[in-house]
């Protein structure tokens, strides 16, 4: 089997999770070194090990030296199958991610798939199920991807408990797409996730979010979630063009007042609103590795970030494919090219 020699060192738990993607969808082995190697803690946390294990499941891989602080492993794919499978963090861990690492090669396997994915749906610093469902699959579904994505139950970080439930039909082979234009903008809307907390702390984010977005801020844009398993708070802006949508997220925390997290969540998304790029900061990196499954397609962004790089490196390593870009406007386009 031809093997990979890989230096994780350069990025996080995102550059092993597309080792696993494109080594089941290559049938190319993998070993890695340094893995997560800049990180405060680094090697495999319960996140990365689920998706380990979610993709040797799905591709019946040998895995060698997956386990919870490992620094270094060796993945040798198998063959695919789609199937019924169910993955659990076991703790807040993030659903999404491990459904990010699964899915290209269960679209590409020869008959359907139907995942139940445990662990959180709302997650800092990952895609949240609204961005799953609003953004990243509608991306794929003008590539050619058809995924049925059900939100069963919401999970916050720490307490985790979310569960998401979701049906792959295969897709052989993409469509080359240009995500270059965005459109007119259509409508912003904000909504926020409470979940045993008070509600009030929701309604103060949803009045910076209109004060500075112009969106509604009517009581029934603040959801409480049930049952709570643990505490939560999310605030989320999806910003709809003619031709594109960008979910952005805010995460309530201790120490910070319901007024910064709703003026954070406000920069962030006039931050791209001032901008002439199609593709936001996070679904840019997370098209990479689709547009290079399909052997080609380009989007413009307002900026190339080092997911962005390092992720690029890291599949041109598994496909015969180049990733350039170059200025255009305020940002950048970026062309995936054989
Ligand atoms: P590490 O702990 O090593 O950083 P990780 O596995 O948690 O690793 P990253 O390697 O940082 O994760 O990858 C996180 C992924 O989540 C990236 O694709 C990033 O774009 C995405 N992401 C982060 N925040 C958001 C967000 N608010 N909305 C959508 N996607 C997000």
């Amino acid at each position: 089997m031809d093997m990979i020699e890989l230096d994780g060192t350069e990025g996080g738990g995102q550059l092993l999770r597309s080792a696993l993607t494109l080594a089941l969808c290559t049938g190319t082995g993998f070993s890695m070194q340094n893995i997560r190697g800049r990180r405060r803690r680094p090697g495999l946390m319960r996140q990365h090990l689920t998706a380990v294990n979610a993709a040797a499941a799905v591709g019946s891989a040998a895995v060698h030296g997956a386990e919870l602080g490992a620094t270094a492993l060796r993945f040798e794919p198998g063959t695919v199958q789609g199937g019924d499978y169910h993955f659990a963090t076991g703790s807040a861990g993030s659903a999404t991610l491990v459904l990010q690492t699964v899915l290209p090669e269960l679209w590409q396997a020869a008959s359907p798939s139907r995942l139940r994915l445990e662990g959180g749906t709302h997650n800092p610093l990952a895609p949240s199920a609204d961005f799953i469902a609003d953004a990243y699959l509608p991306a794929l579904a003008k590539m050619g991807v058809a995924v049925d994505f059900t939100l069963g139950q919401h999970g916050f970080h720490p307490a985790g408990g979310g569960m998401l439930e979701v049906q792959v039909a295969p897709c052989p082979t993409l469509k080359h797409i240009a995500f270059d234009a965005r459109g007119a903008l259509a409508s912003v809307e904000a909504k926020v996730l409470m979940s045993g907390l008070p509600t009030n702390i929701g309604q103060r984010e949803l009045q910076v979010l209109a004060d500075r977005l112009g969106v509604e801020a009517h009581p029934r844009h603040v959801h409480v979630v049930r049952p709570a398993v643990g505490p939560g708070n999310v605030a989320l802006v999806r910003v709809r063009h003619d031709t594109h949508v960008e979910v952005f997220s805010g995460h309530g925390e201790r120490g910070l007042s319901a007024e910064q997290v709703g003026a954070r969540l406000a920069d962030a998304v006039q931050h791209y609103l001032q901008g002439e790029g199609c593709v936001g900061e996070h679904l840019s990196d997370q098209l990479l590795l689709p547009m290079a499954l399909a052997g080609g397609g380009s989007f413009t962004t307002h900026v190339i970030s080092e997911h962005l790089a390092s992720n690029a490196r890291l599949i041109e390593k598994f496909l015969p494919v180049e990733f350039d870009w170059t200025p255009a406007g305020q940002g950048w386009r970026v062309q995936v090219s054989r």
